[in-house]
């Protein structure tokens, strides 16, 4: 979601952008206007106004399998840009359960809680996800290519696996420039193994 200029219009008019979002872009996340609006008028109907001043919501494209997380007191929400990928419940799912997190914090201010506890799965319920579950798996398929090829050293026993044939005739980069001066010997011929 791009910034359009009515919700460009929107936090100007309520000095949305005054607080400037210096704990998202230390942590690398791209800022979501549409989003963070979102939020914003959602803890504002909380009776949450400094959370509703600066809540921020942003895209952390460092993220692995993590769909999202909250930091407080930062009150920063970052996304997994795989979301995007996925259907728009997930995101939306995933932004109400970190919302929560800072809702939760928000409310118990010094005192200590629970990540996951009863104040948490409150936010939740009020935010539409009752039965939310505190880790929740998105199928993100983690792209690993099969490496179906395998070649072996006949000095080192070194092995290396391909995700293609070598076609090519190749030796022991290790061995050659251990033994040979780093120079083609066929005695560090690599063979294939069967897998
Ligand atoms: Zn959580
Ligand atoms: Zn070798």
């Amino acid at each position: 979601m791009a910034w359009s200029f009515r919700q460009l219009e929107l936090a100007w008019g309520r000095k949305a952008r005054a607080v400037p979002p210096s704990a998202a872009l230390r942590k690398g996340a791209k800022i979501d206007g549409g989003l963070t609006e979102w939020c914003r008028e959602t803890a504002a109907t909380f009776g949450l106004p400094e959370l509703a001043r600066r809540v921020c919501v942003g895209w952390n494209a460092r993220m692995q399998t993590t769909a999202g997380r909250a930091w407080w007191p930062d009150r920063l929400i970052e996304l997994n840009p795989k979301l995007k990928e996925q259907p728009p419940e997930e995101l939306w799912r995933t932004l109400r359960h970190e919302l929560a997190h800072l809702i939760a914090y928000e409310r118990a201010g010094r005192r200590r809680i629970e990540v996951h506890g009863p104040e948490w799965r409150a936010a939740c319920a009020e935010l539409g996800i009752p039965n939310e579950q505190p880790f929740h798996n998105l199928p993100f398929k983690r792209k690993r290519m099969k490496r179906n090829f395998a070649y072996v050293c006949p000095q080192c026993s070194t092995t290396i696996r391909r995700v293609k044939k070598i076609q090519r005739t190749v030796a022991c980069y290790a061995c050659c420039r251990k033994y040979s001066g780093g120079i083609f010997d066929n005695r560090f011929r690599l063979h294939e193994q069967k897998l």
